[in-house]
Formats: C-alpha cells, structure tokens, sequence
C-alpha cells in the first residue's frame, strides 16, 4: 500500500500534468491537495494586499473546476489552510504518506517552500518530488544543456530552430485516480467559484472572466483553445496581436497557462494540429514564437535563480540602485498620471485584472523610465493585479524593460506620444477607459 500526496500548485489540471500521472501510477491511495495560505493575501512591502480580487476570483474557478473533475473520478481536492511546509507536512504524517508529490517551481519563494517542506518530512522518511513540467520543452529536450542556455531570446530561438526539435506531446489524463486514503480528513472541497459583486463586472474587459467561457479551470481552457482555433484565429495573429482591447486581437491563453489549467504542450500541439489543417503562416508562426518567449524566461529562472530577483537584475554591481517616489508610484497605480494612455491602461488593470501586451510595456517603460519608480514596485502591483500573473513571466519582462535583464538594448523606453499615434490613433482606448 502507497500512500501519496498530490500538491497541486500552479498545474490545476489533469491533463498533460506529468508529475500527477506519475503520482497516479506510483499511489494506491492518493491524496490530492491544494494548499491556501492565509498570509498570502497579506500587503507586500509596497503598501498593498498581494493577491488581488481578480487574481482571487479567477483562482478560486480554477480549483472548483479541479474538484469537479476529481470528485467524477470517485477523488476530491483537500484544500489545506497553511503554507505547505507546516500544514502539508503535518497532514503527511497524519495519514502516514510515504511521499509527496508536486510540480517544481523554479522561483525563490516557491523553491523556498519545497525545501522547506522536503526538511520537515526528510527526517520522518517521507519524500518529497518536485517535477519540471511547465515548459513547452522539456530541459532534456533542449539542443543544449542549461548552463548553455542563450541568454538573448533570439539565440534561444535560433538555436531551437536550427535543431528543429519540437516539444513532446501532450499526455492524456490519467485513466484512473487511486481512491482517498481512509484517514483523510473528511473536509469539503474549494467552495467553488466565489460569488462576484455585480460593480465587479466590467463590459469593457477584455477577458471577462466572470463569463462562464472565461472562467477560470481546465475545461474552460480546452474549450477557448477549441473555439481559438476553430475560428482560424491564429492565421491573423501577427496582424492583429499589439491591439489593445477585445477578445480576440490575441490568443488569451495566458490565464489559463499561468493556473496551469493549460498546459503549454497542449496550445502548442492545438497550434501544430492546426497548421497540419489549415496551412502555416505568418500569423500562426506568430504565436508559437511567442510561446517560446514564455519558455525562454523559465529556463532564464532556472540558470540564474534568485540573481533575477536582486534589486540590479542580472546588471553588474555598478548598476545604480533603482529609485523610487511613492506619490508617483501610487499615481501609477490608481491610473492618475496625467498621462492618458497610461491611465487607461491602469484602470483598465484594476478594473479587469487584464491588460495587453503593448499596454503592459507602455505602462512599464513609464513607470521606470519616466517616473523613474522601482521596477520591483510595478512588478509587485502586475503580480497583485493580473489574472495571468505568472512568476517567470512577470519578472523576465520586468527587468527586460528596466534593463537590468537580458535586453541587448540595456532596457526598454516607450515614446508615449508615438505609441498612442500608432496604437491608439483614433483615441478609441483612451476614450473606453477614460473613467474607472
Ligand atoms: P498572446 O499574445 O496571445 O501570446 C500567446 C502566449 O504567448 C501568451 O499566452 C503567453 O503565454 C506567451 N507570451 C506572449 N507574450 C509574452 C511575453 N512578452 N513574455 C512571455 N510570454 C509571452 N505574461 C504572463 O503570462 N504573466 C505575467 O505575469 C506577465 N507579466 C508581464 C509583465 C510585463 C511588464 C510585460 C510587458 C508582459 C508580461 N506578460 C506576462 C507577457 C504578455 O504580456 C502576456 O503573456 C500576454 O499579454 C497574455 O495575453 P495572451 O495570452 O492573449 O497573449
């Protein structure tokens, strides 16, 4: 008899989710579990809550969906209050778990909790396994070894192209889910998707992720994927994706990729398939050199860890420390700059916990270039406020535009007023989101 734990982090999925097949296979009772830590919706050090309401409303779907699809298999998902390290290692010992299981993370605070939690259990004989799987490519998969890895995204893409290497395919769901051990504690699943107050829905959004096609969990990906594709609209993607606002100038798979109800294996095989169907082109092409962006900064993360997380980046120590004005930072955030197109964009952000790619580098650049605030601050609020806030992501575009990353222009800097001609020319975004 093996009893296992399934910690699920940021892989709230049964597909393509390696690590839990493998638990699957490994366990004769398994125990899936999520856990919810109280303190982190806490304030950063920056004078605000870290996990916004639109973070916490897009989350909370993803995890009842996760319950849903274990409870049809005759499972559950155990929502554990506490962080992983005390309140996991406790429930381990309780039900006498010879081994946990979980998707490896490969950020400091993420990495500081498995270890954590592997010193708790190492000495009661219990082990902790904490898989790589949130790439397209797998590490081994790569036509060079890590420490090898080009630090400038067009090396990275070069080289994987040269190779002509693709990613895996993508696993199917496990075919069984061994039951419940006996001892689990008989507490309820997530409470579902939490009720959002009627001022929080925003017609204007661009992911309105209160509507059941938006919301938050697996089977809501599969069938946006499903819906994406099926309306070709990957083959216009390169012309349309530096819009600003609507549904469907871009793919919208980040929410869904950064809760890991998506796996990055399972848009890109959709994306072959459909190049297969329908032809390749620019467009579609597009997209999939955009993935590889999203794989280049885990792989960043994984080469230099906690170096991406120093107040100076991968700049050298005679790097000026970043400097700050907290009147403008806090302008910035409530979307009272002065500056239209800035303020647009952060309201919109408020509003929606969503943003485009060109507004999101609009408003970045602004903030460290113009307002010359702490790169970290603005981070710190994308993280508090997207629904698709993913570590890797957030932190590779931050310090890409501060300069202090892997730019080989040393940094980003946006003119405004050339960006609004080009993006915005008929002032259409600016007048949507004129108000909060
Ligand atoms: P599409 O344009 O349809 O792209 C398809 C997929 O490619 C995206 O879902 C995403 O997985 C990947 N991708 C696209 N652009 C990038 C990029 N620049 N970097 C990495 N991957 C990319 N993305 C996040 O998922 N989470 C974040 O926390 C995040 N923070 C960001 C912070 C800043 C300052 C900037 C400039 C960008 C950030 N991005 C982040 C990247 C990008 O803005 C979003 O991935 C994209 O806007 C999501 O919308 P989409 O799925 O429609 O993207």
């Amino acid at each position: 008899m093996t009893t296992l734990i399934y910690w699920f982090r940021n892989d709230l999925r049964l597909a393509d989710n390696p690590a839990f097949t493998l638990a699957c296979k490994n366990a004769t009772r398994l125990l899936p579990i999520v856990c919810q830590d109280p303190q982190a919706n806490a304030d950063t050090r920056w004078g605000f809550c870290r996990v916004g309401v639109h973070r916490q409303h897009f989350h909370a779907a993803a995890l009842a969906d996760l319950h849903a699809q274990l409870a049809g298999r005759g499972s559950a998902l155990l929502v554990l209050p506490g962080k992983a390290q005390h309140a996991l290692a406790a429930l381990a010992r309780q039900i006498g778990a010879s081994g946990v299981m979980c998707e490896a993370i490969a950020a400091p605070e993420e990495q500081a909790e498995v270890a954590e939690l592997t010193a708790a259990l190492s000495q009661h004989g219990i082990a902790v396994d904490a898989v790589w799987q949130s790439s397209m490519f797998e590490p081994a998969g790569l036509p060079f070894p890590l420490e090898r890895l080009p630090d400038m995204f067009t090396g990275f893409r070069q080289a994987i192209e040269k190779a002509g290497v693709l990613p895996r395919a993508p696993l199917p769901a496990p075919a069984a889910i061994p039951p419940l051990p006996d001892l689990a504690p008989s507490r309820d699943g997530p409470d579902g998707a939490l009720e959002l107050p009627l001022e929080m829905v925003d017609a204007r959004s661009s992911f309105p992720y209160w509507l059941p096609a938006f919301s938050g969990g697996e089977r809501a990906a599969a069938a946006h994927i499903g819906r994406y594709f099926e309306r070709k609209l990957a083959h216009t993607y390169k012309a349309t994706r530096n819009g600003l606002s609507g549904i469907d100038y871009s793919s919208k798979f980040s929410p869904w990729l950064a809760t890991g109800a998506l796996s990055a294996r399972t848009a890109c095989a959709a994306l072959h398939r459909f190049e297969s169907d329908h032809g390749a082109n620019d467009g579609s092409y597009w997209l999939w050199f955009e993935l590889l962006w999203r794989d280049h900064f885990r792989f960043l993360h994984i080469k230099y860890g906690a170096r991406l997380y120093r107040a100076r980046g991968l700049a050298d120590a005679s790097a000026s420390p970043p400097r700050h004005h907290v009147k403008s930072f806090q302008r910035w955030c409530a979307g009272e700059t002065g500056e239209p197109i800035v303020d647009a964009g952060m309201r919109e952000l408020a509003a929606t916990g969503y943003l485009s790619n060109r507004l999101r580098q609009i408003v970045a650049s602004y903030l460290i270039h113009d307002l010359a605030c702490d790169w970290r601050a603005g981070a710190a609020w994308f993280e508090a406020q997207l629904i698709d806030y993913d570590p890797y992501s957030n932190q590779g575009n931050w310090l890409y535009i501060a300069g202090r990353g892997t730019d080989p222009r040393g940094g980003r800097r946006f003119n405004l007023h050339k960006q609004a001609q080009e993006y915005d020319p008929d002032g259409h975004y600016r007048t949507l989101w004129s108000q909060p």
